[in-house]
């Protein structure tokens, strides 16, 4: 932590000068970048060729090799919220020594609602945290910098949710079986004026396409506290309702009630039911479940809208309730 912190001390300093208050990612514009660290477009290492590393003519890197400055240890960050698609400790050329090593793939949106993938790779992946499906949240450690020499982040981004298609890893020696992890694409096309140029497969400039994004933002929500009865008989159903924003469409069944009973002074979590959104304004939705409880005595109900890479999770405040 004391490492992020610093690093974002860093960021606000970079992003002073009339900036103010999302400080904390780099180009004023919000994200966080991978490396704690703005890098200016066009990325250093995007489409440079390497004819001499492979042998099937010119192979062009569809990322960013920033590699001043680094050391094996080093964080990265997630830009911002996301959820990580792929996750592997086992990649060739990732590794120490071209070995296998770890990279991995987190999705993100912009604001004005572009999915894209991006790469992180030459790096050591915690897999028991960071599996496929784990969210992730702004500024996050993903990951740190291996022993690849020099260390340093090998980052991409690919625009959409699938994968780079037709597959460039389709030659002899090259052959990959997960194409989301290319780091360099052999093939060319031509331009509309004539012009040959690298075909890129969906891979973008990571640098230019990050200063000329914002990240989504989550709107200002809110789950509030469920209104129950203050009384109820032994499995009677009542209904426990409230208020969401941002609102989800009509008839999710995002929202659990979490009922607890009260057993020797301690709170024991004895029921869940589910509750159905349905359209309450422009910006809310109601959350409607109904609910039995068997057991006498003292109860409180609260709700829980889980996360997902547009929403943070949340909790309500406490209900209080006595069945009787
Ligand atoms: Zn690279």
């Amino acid at each position: 932590m004391i490492v992020l912190a610093i690093s974002f001390a860093l960021l606000l300093a970079i992003g002073a000068g009339g900036q103010r208050a999302r400080a904390v990612s780099a180009a004023p514009n919000g994200w966080y970048w991978p490396t704690g660290k703005v890098i200016a477009a066009p990325a250093p290492g995007w489409l440079q060729s390497r004819p001499t590393q492979y042998k099937l003519g010119p192979a062009w890197h569809v990322a960013w090799d920033d590699v001043a400055s680094h050391k094996a240890g080093d964080p990265c960050y997630a830009l911002d919220w996301g959820v990580v698609v792929l996750s592997r400790m086992d990649v060739s050329g990732y590794g120490p020594g071209g070995g296998k090593g770890g990279a991995m793939v987190v999705r993100y949106d912009t604001s004005d609602g572009t999915y894209f993938n991006a790469l992180y790779g030459h790096v050591v992946i915690d897999l028991k945290k960071f599996k496929v499906g784990t969210k992730v949240t702004p500024g996050e450690q993903l990951c740190t910098l291996n022993k690849y020499s020099p260390p340093h982040l090998h980052f991409g981004i690919h625009l959409g949710t699938g994968n780079p298609k037709p597959l460039p890893w389709t030659k002899p020696k090259f052959v990959s079986t997960v194409s989301m992890l290319m780091g360099h694409t052999y093939d060319t096309t031509k331009t509309a004026s004539g012009k040959i140029v690298p075909e890129t497969y969906g891979f973008t400039d990571p640098a230019g396409f990050l200063l000329n994004h914002t990240p989504w933002i989550a709107p200002p929500s809110s789950l509030t506290t469920p209104s129950v009865p203050a009384t109820s008989a032994p499995k009677s159903s009542f209904y426990g309702r409230g208020l969401l924003s941002p609102k989800r469409p009509a008839g999710s069944k995002n929202i659990q009630l979490i009922c607890q009973h009260l057993e020797n002074g301690k709170w024991v979590k004895k029921a869940t039911f589910f509750a159905t959104d349905v359209d309450a304004t422009a910006s809310h939705s109601s959350y409607v479940a109904t609910a039995g409880l068997a057991m006498t005595g003292s109860w409180r109900v609260q709700a829980l809208a889980p996360g997902n890479m547009d929403f943070p999770a949340r909790q309500s405040g406490w209900a209080y309730l006595t069945i009787k």
